[in-house]
């Protein structure tokens, strides 16, 4: 391929005796980096004022850019014109801390090297985690690479929101986005509320929440502080909080937790299309055929995991089932998990709750790409969507229930006296 300048590029050529203001991101408020970090600026960057130092033998050229679609470290730093060899040593140093195949496009990076383009310090920032950079240095003649973990800036937020059609539709008309969908779903009411069947209109959901920021761009949800839905089938709390070990998972108002030995659903589709009939009609068979499970439809690939923890029984292809996992549970229970494109664990392997087993597919007798997924008690089918019917989660230690209400009531005020805002910030720590 022919090198052509790329154009989000910027060469900057300047030694320290003439430097201009120092290109440093952020401002004063901006939270200082870890020390691992700090303590050794960028070697192009360091602020030089009066007295002037000695003059350097060198001069530094940076190099910033901005990897494109199809585009890699290798290729990139080729159109800059570094040398096969400094290359190669780059590459060695990054390969000890980061996979080099996992760049995107829109990652960034600055590269300083000498007047004998010879690589002093190089750092590179994968736009979806600016936290996690990865840094390397010429020291001593060689090049050493670390990953960096920067702190994110942490703002707490409130939206308190009516449901019309479905909950997605109702955070999204909020501004916020599936990924926070996407934790009151899985996280916390995973094991209590099935979000195709129980919703109605009119229904209300508030959410404390936390969002992840660098340099004022969003990054990523943090936790979700609150939720509580209010709704005419059903009405839940969830408050995170740590139990006596320090694990932190979700709570109702009296301190009973919402986990459960099942999650509801195993993948983050809410899409029902087909349910637990033992007398339905098959549409390939043309007959009457038990659907004993239920049918999630959802696009191949989309991640699978296990609804309760145990042991891996089966994993392989079985018949009409095409690929399929069963895990085998407390309590003479099996989870099967079939027409599954991808199978990512073993037989024999021991599985925690929400541990990926696989990827949907369309194997075995499939229309095309869904999750079929069973439970089984002892040798009898029984209907998934109803396994948590009447189940109740484990109470909090009787010694944390007294700083619990203390943290249930704070957040439930903070709830209380913003919820004639759509959305809200209540301000940030770091
Ligand atoms: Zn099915």
């Amino acid at each position: 391929m022919p090198a052509k300048p790329s154009n989000k590029s910027t060469l900057v050529t300047f030694s320290p005796a003439n430097s201009p203001e120092p290109a440093v991101e952020g401002n004063s408020s901006t939270p200082v980096p870890n020390p691992s970090s700090a303590s050794k600026p960028l070697i192009a960057w360091t602020p030089v004022g009066p007295p002037v130092p000695p003059a350097p033998k060198d001069t530094i050229r940076v190099i910033a850019d901005t990897l494109e679609r199809n585009d890699s470290i290798y290729l990139s730093l080729k159109r800059h014109h570094l040398s096969d060899r400094q290359l190669a040593l780059l590459d060695q140093a990054l390969r000890k801390v980061f996979n080099p195949a996992h760049v995107k496009p829109d990652d960034y990076y600055t590269l300083a090297v000498d007047s004998n383009d010879v690589i002093q310090h190089f750092l590179y920032t994968p736009h979806r985690s600016p936290d996690r950079p990865v840094q390397v240095e010429l020291r001593e003649n060689s090049l050493i690479g670390h990953r960096l973990d920067l702190p994110l800036e942490r703002r707490t937020e409130i939206i308190s929101v009516r449901i019309e059609d479905n909950l997605s539709n109702a955070i999204s008309a909020a501004g916020e986005s599936d990924g926070l969908s996407a934790l009151l779903f899985d996280e916390v009411f995973g094991a209590v509320i099935d979000f195709q069947l129980d919703p109605r209109q009119g229904d209300q959901i508030g959410i404390v929440f936390e969002k992840l920021y660098k340099d004022s761009r969003f990054v990523r949800y943090g936790h979700v502080l609150l939720a509580r839905y209010q709704g005419q089938r059903i009405s839940k709390l969830g408050i995170r909080y740590p139990d006596q070990k320090g694990q932190e998972s979700y709570y109702d108002s009296k301190g009973e937790s919402l986990g459960r030995m099942f999650l509801l659903k195993p993948l983050s589709v809410n899409r029902v299309t087909s349910r637990f009939n033992r007398k339905r009609f098959h549409p390939i068979l043309k007959k009457r055929v038990p659907h004993l499970g239920t049918d999630y439809g959802a696009p191949t690939g989309t991640h699978v995991w296990t609804t309760a923890r145990g042991k891996v029984t089966y994993a392989g292809r079985k018949g009409g089932y095409g690929k399929m996992v069963e895990v085998t549970h407390a309590n003479n229970y099996r989870t099967r998990y079939a027409h599954l494109s991808k199978i990512l664990v073993r037989k024999g392997q021991r599985l925690q709750q929400k541990d990926l087993i696989g990827e949907v597919g369309a194997t075995g007798r499939a229309t095309g790409p869904h999750l079929h997924y069973e439970i089984i008690k002892n040798s009898t089918h029984i209907n998934p969507e109803r396994i948590n019917k009447g189940a109740t989660g484990q109470a909090l230690a009787q010694s944390l229930r007294p700083a619990f209400a203390q943290r249930r009531d704070a957040l439930l005020r903070i709830l209380e006296d913003r919820s004639d805002t759509p959305h809200l910030a209540i301000g940030s720590t770091d």
